[in-house]
């Protein structure tokens, strides 16, 4: 075999390599474990966010009990005078029975925010549970997507060890310089090497001279394609055309 047919196997072998390569790129698989892990992600951030509304109502909550705190004693104060019998003027028992009458008015006013509150704090609760529970299955979806997805992927990685395997049975017989000519055309090119077709270069199509199919034909040397740069190549035993 000469270098140009070891590499022509060794570029099919290569060429089924990114196939698999392909493959396990856009595998459904792998479509449908990265939705589920978006779908995790966006549960996540759902809780995170309501974990922080409930704590902006606990700091509410925490507001209201301190003030109906503080005005409940104001309000025993106040009431604690009108019983000790010290009251010695109209105006003051005026004064008093007003204050008490205010903080009546406030507690009252503390106890129905306390009751939104209350039905806000709920609600909340009410959806965390909702989404902790979607999260839950979502989980589940996630696990059974990742178990298809390897059992898949390892599959793919199986086909493509043997795959290596065998191109590399041919890359021992490559020379160094002819190998590192294949790597940087792959580097723009999927295909390397292109095959004479009616004249043509298969890679580009564009039309070649006599001569360079001629010199491909006796497999002097190495031959580019002067428009795509792909190694030419023509296989034995075809009739000339
Ligand atoms: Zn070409």
């Amino acid at each position: 075999m000469e270098q140009l047919d070891y590499l022509w196997n060794y570029q099919e072998l290569d060429l089924k390599m990114d196939e698999l390569n392909d493959q396990k790129k856009n595998s459904p698989l792998r479509k449908e474990l990265y939705r589920s892990i978006r779908y995790l992600k966006n549960q996540q951030k759902n809780i995170e966010k309501l974990n922080n509304d409930i704590d902006k109502k606990n700091h509410v909550y925490n507001r209201i009990l301190h003030d109906f705190v503080s005005i409940s004693n104001s309000l025993k104060q106040e009431e604690e005078v009108l019983n000790s019998g010290d009251i010695n003027s109209f105006k003051q028992l005026d004064q008093i029975e007003k204050k008490i009458l205010e903080a009546e008015e406030k507690l009252t006013e503390k106890k129905r925010e306390l009751t939104v509150l209350m039905q806000d704090m709920n609600s909340l609760n009410k959806k965390l549970q909702v989404i902790t529970t979607r999260l839950q299955k979502g989980k589940k979806v996630y696990e059974k997507n990742k178990e298809d997805y390897d059992l898949a992927v390892k599959e793919l990685d199986n086909q493509y060890k043997e795959l290596k395997a065998k191109r590399d049975r041919y890359k021992v017989e490559l020379n160094n310089a002819l190998l590192k000519k294949y790597e940087s055309i792959k580097n723009s090119h999927a295909t390397v090497m292109a095959e004479i077709d009616q004249d043509r270069c298969g890679g580009c199509n564009m039309a070649l001279a006599s001569l360079v199919i001629q010199n491909v034909k006796d497999n002097a040397r190495v031959i580019e394609c002067e428009n795509c740069g792909r190694i030419l190549y023509s296989r034995k035993g075809e009739p000339d055309s």
